[in-house]
Formats: structure tokens, C-alpha cells, sequence
């Protein structure tokens, strides 16, 4: 391949792309895993994944990615022939639900349109139907990748709560954690899935479980066969700063940095953030006359803007020319969006001119791809930027 001056722009939700800190970080010496410095750092990430994820209760991490995160959250909690309540925001959720079914659960779908995000009166309705207490769980994607949604969880457990059902919340914000706000505690979730490629900046390869005292005591006494996935061992382990097996150390370098960045600009900075450029792409969007997959404002992604295709154009094939000619990778449509929409990743280390140069790209991409729009969409994220 010919090279290619400058940066790629990887402008796709997840993996996001790398700072160089976090690089830098990562490129160190591996050191003894049962030595005594790595306690140090053990405890650094597992105390600071808390403050990310906003609990007191423990956060596992996994050498894996979020679907390994996502099996490990269900073996620990859940077994063959239990009940448990899937919500469909999206092809994550789907995969997610799917998973569950290969592990023999039995799972029941409350179909969505991929275009809104959980209603939680749904939940609540589905729950008080079951007078028996036999769903042992509710499963919610927090922020939905494949659209572009971010759904209320708080609102999923005043709904389980509002019934008195005794349910699980497990949720999915491996592409919400780090980017926009979650609170594992404050929300009432039994368990967090997340996964380090999306808001925490890192390379993929860490999976994360984040637990509530519900969550462990009921992994205790139940749950599925496991092992490698157990999180009994890991908290023995962790409780010191350890490891049962050898962990990603320089991924965990990594992930340490990360933490740092996060907590140096704030996390309440790090959401607005987020906020104000989605904002900015959503008025670009707007300017050139297409349609934002997500149709509820209120539920509107600041991770990710998913486009609609006008008819008879295929997204895919903008993005391939958007790539060859800008180098600039954007999220393909997934599942039932393939070829009708394409997604602009805004996530992580993102700044004004990166959003700047990504919108750009995809006007000029647009352009040059036949598709109708009107201009002036890079004009109006100006604006928005100016003010
Ligand atoms: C990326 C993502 C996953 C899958 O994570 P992998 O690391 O690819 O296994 C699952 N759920 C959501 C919401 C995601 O964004």
C-alpha cells in the first residue's frame, strides 16, 4: 500500500482513536504480574475503574473484549432455563440477546424500531405481568452503537422497582461509559458490561464487569458453569491488587493513563464536551437535508451520529469513496441498517477541528457520491462551534 501523509481519521464509534499519551503509556517493560509493583498499579485501575463507572461496589477487568465481558456478566448471574427480558434498541442489543440464546436462557424480546431508545413503561407493564417473579433479569443497552441511542437507565430501574419485581438490571454501556454519563450506583444497575475501544480511548482488549452486592451474592449462589469468567477468584485476587491469571499488563498501563486523562479534564468536562460537538454534527446533519437515525431528540446519541441514506443511494459505497479519496474510516450501517445508513463516530479524544475535518469529509463525500443534500452543513457546525 502507498503511504498516506498525515493521520488516519478513524471515525468510526469504537475502537476510537488512540492518544498518543495512552501510546506512550502502553509501550513500557511487561513486569512480573505476582511482583510487588504490580499491586500498585492493580489497585490504581480497579479503584479508578469505580470512579469511572461511578460505584462503590468492585469492577472486574477481563484480558477481552466487550463480548467477552457481555458472556461473563450473563454466566455469572444467569443459567440455562432462566427467564430474562431483552430490549431490542439496535444490532447490539440483538447480539447481545442472541448470545444469550446460544447459552440456553431464555430470552424474550420486547421488539423496538431501532429508531427510539428502552421505554420503560414497557418494562414495567412486562413485569407486572409476571406475578410468578419468573424473569430473573432485564437486559438494556445503555448507549445503542448500531443507531446511535442513548436510552434512560435510571428509568429502567424505577420501572422494575415501581413493581416490586426482584429482576436484575444488566446493563450494556460499553460504548457510553467514558463519553457521556452513567452511574452504575446511582442508576440501580446490577451489572455493567463495558469494553476499553470506545469512550476510555484504549485499544480494544479489556472487558468490564461492573457489580452490585445483589450481583455477587446471587453469582454465589447461582448462575451457570464457569470458570476463566468467575468473578469470585478475581475478587479474592483484586481485593490485593492481583490477578488469578496473567492480566493484559500493558494494556492496564495503558487503561491508567486513561483514567488520568479522564479525570484530569473531569468527567462532567469530558460529557459536555461530547455533548457540544454531537450537537454541532446534529445541525451539520440537519444543513444538508438527511435524516439522523435516531428519531427522539431526547435520546440522540453524543457518542455517534447515525445517517439515513435517501433512497436508492447505498452508505456503503460513500464511505468507500470517503475512504479512498480522504482516508477517513466511518461506522458501516449494521444488522437491518447495512447500506441505508452510516455512522460519524464523535467519541473520545475528538476535539473541534477533528469534528471540523470529519464533517468535511463527509460533505465533500457526499458530493462527490451523487448523494442529494443541500451545503452548507460544515458552515452550520461553525456556527455552532463559534457561539
Ligand atoms: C462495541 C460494542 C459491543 C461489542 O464489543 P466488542 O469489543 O466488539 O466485543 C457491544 N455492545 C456495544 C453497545 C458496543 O458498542
Amino acid at each position: 500500500m502507498a503511504y498516506r501523509a498525515g493521520r488516519h481519521f478513524l471515525q468510526i464509534p469504537g475502537p476510537s482513536p488512540v492518544p498518543d499519551r495512552i501510546s506512550r503509556a502502553i509501550d513500557a517493560a511487561v513486569i512480573d504480574h505476582r511482583g510487588p509493583d504490580f499491586a500498585d498499579l492493580g489497585k490504581s485501575v480497579l479503584s479508578g475503574m469505580q470512579r469511572i463507572f461511578k460505584t462503590k461496589s468492585p469492577v472486574v477487568i477481563y484480558p477481552s473484549s466487550g463480548t467477552g465481558a457481555w458472556e461473563a456478566c450473563l454466566a455469572n448471574v444467569l443459567t440455562a432455563g432462566d427467564q430474562v427480558v431483552f430490549y431490542e434498541t439496535g444490532q447490539f442489543a440483538t447480539l447481545w440477546k442472541q448470545m444469550a440464546d446460544r447459552l440456553g436462557i431464555e430470552t424474550e424480546f420486547l421488539a423496538g424500531d431501532w429508531r427510539h431508545g428502552v421505554d420503560a413503561n414497557r418494562i414495567e407493564e412486562r413485569l407486572r405481568q409476571d406475578t410468578a417473579h419468573a424473569i430473573k433479569a432485564v437486559c438494556c443497552v445503555h448507549h445503542e452503537t448500531s443507531c446511535g441511542i442513548t436510552s434512560d437507565i435510571a428509568s429502567v430501574r424505577q420501572a422494575i422497582d415501581a413493581t416490586g419485581h426482584p429482576a436484575l438490571l444488566l446493563v450494556d454501556s460499553i460504548s457510553g461509559l467514558g463519553s457521556v454519563d452513567y452511574e452504575h450506583d446511582g442508576w440501580g444497575a446490577d451489572v455493567t458490561v463495558s469494553g476499553s475501544q470506545k469512550g476510555l480511548m484504549m485499544p480494544p482488549g479489556l472487558g468490564f464487569n461492573a457489580l452490585s452486592e445483589r450481583a455477587i451474592e446471587v453469582a454465589k449462589r447461582g448462575g451457570s458453569k464457569r470458570s476463566y469468567w468467575d468473578w469470585e477468584e478475581m475478587l479474592v485476587s483484586n481485593a490485593t491488587g492481583y490477578f488469578p491469571y496473567t492480566p493484559a499488563t500493558t494494556l492496564l498501563y495503558g487503561l491508567k493513563e486513561a483514567i488520568a486523562m479522564l479525570e484530569e479534564e473531569g468527567l462532567d468536562n469530558v460529557f459536555a464536551r461530547h455533548l457540544r460537538l454531537a450537537e454541532a454534527c446534529r445541525q451539520a446533519v440537519a444543513a444538508w437535508g438527511l435524516e439522523i437515525v435516531c428519531q427522539n431528540p431526547a435520546e440522540h446519541s453524543n457518542v455517534l451520529t447515525g445517517i439515513m441514506m435517501p433512497d436508492g443511494h447505498d452508505a456503503d459505497a460513500v464511505r468507500r469513496m470517503i475512504l479512498e479519496r480522504f482516508d477517513m474510516s466511518l461506522g458501516t450501517g449494521l444488522g437491518k441498517l447495512k447500506g441505508r445508513a452510516f455512522r460519524i463516530g464523535h467519541l473520545g479524544d475528538f476535539n473541534e477541528l477533528t469534528l471540523m475535518g470529519t464533517l468535511s469529509g463527509v460533505e465533500m463525500g457526499l458530493g462527490l457520491a451523487g448523494v442529494p443534500h443541500k451545503a452548507g452543513g460544515v458552515e452550520a457546525a461553525m456556527q455552532v462551534l463559534m457561539r
